[in-house]
């Protein structure tokens, strides 16, 4: 077995769309970033980069490169498993954190574990995704920000 652990953060900011999880979520501000910005999936692919040894999300996709302005953090996921598939390993679960005063995530956390049990090829039973609040604390705290960490744990095929 092989575990990995992936942290990511954006900033909150006006004219962007919110996505978290692969789940386009309605606020008054989005995540900004080269590619769609969504923390969940980032964190998520450096976690499993991470447990094949395989350097960081930096290394694939790096931000200044213009094929993955704009672009759907899924398809970083999806190339990131086929890695994961060549090395011979499958995942075996994956837990998350998502850090955020605001929104409230609750309403949209099924349909970001069924997004990642998709893309991870596992249960939804195998995908966990926790939300919480930086308690007001620091940028995150005065909602600058979303913050995202993984951890996933790989077996042999
Ligand atoms: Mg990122």
């Amino acid at each position: 077995m092989r575990i990995g652990i992936g942290y990511d953060i954006h900033p909150l900011v006006k004219g962007r769309k919110l996505i978290l999880g692969g789940v386009t979520i309605p606020f008054e501000k989005g995540l900004k970033g080269h590619s769609d910005a969504d923390a969940l999936y980032h964190a998520v692919t450096d976690a499993l980069l991470g447990a094949i040894g395989n350097g960081d999300i930096g290394t694939y996709f790096s931000d200044t490169d213009p094929r993955w302005k704009g672009k759907d953090s899924a398809f970083f996921l999806t190339e990131t498993m086929s890695l994961v598939e060549k090395g011979g390993y499958r995942v075996a679960n994956v837990d998350t954190i998502l850090i955020l005063e605001e929104p409230r995530l609750s309403p949209y956390k099924c349909q970001m574990i069924e997004n990642l049990a998709r893309l991870l090829k596992i249960k939804p039973d195998d995908v966990n995704v926790k939300a919480k609040t930086n308690e007001k604390l620091g940028a995150i705290g005065r909602g600058e920000g979303i913050a995202a960490q993984a951890v996933v744990l790989l077996e042999k095929r």
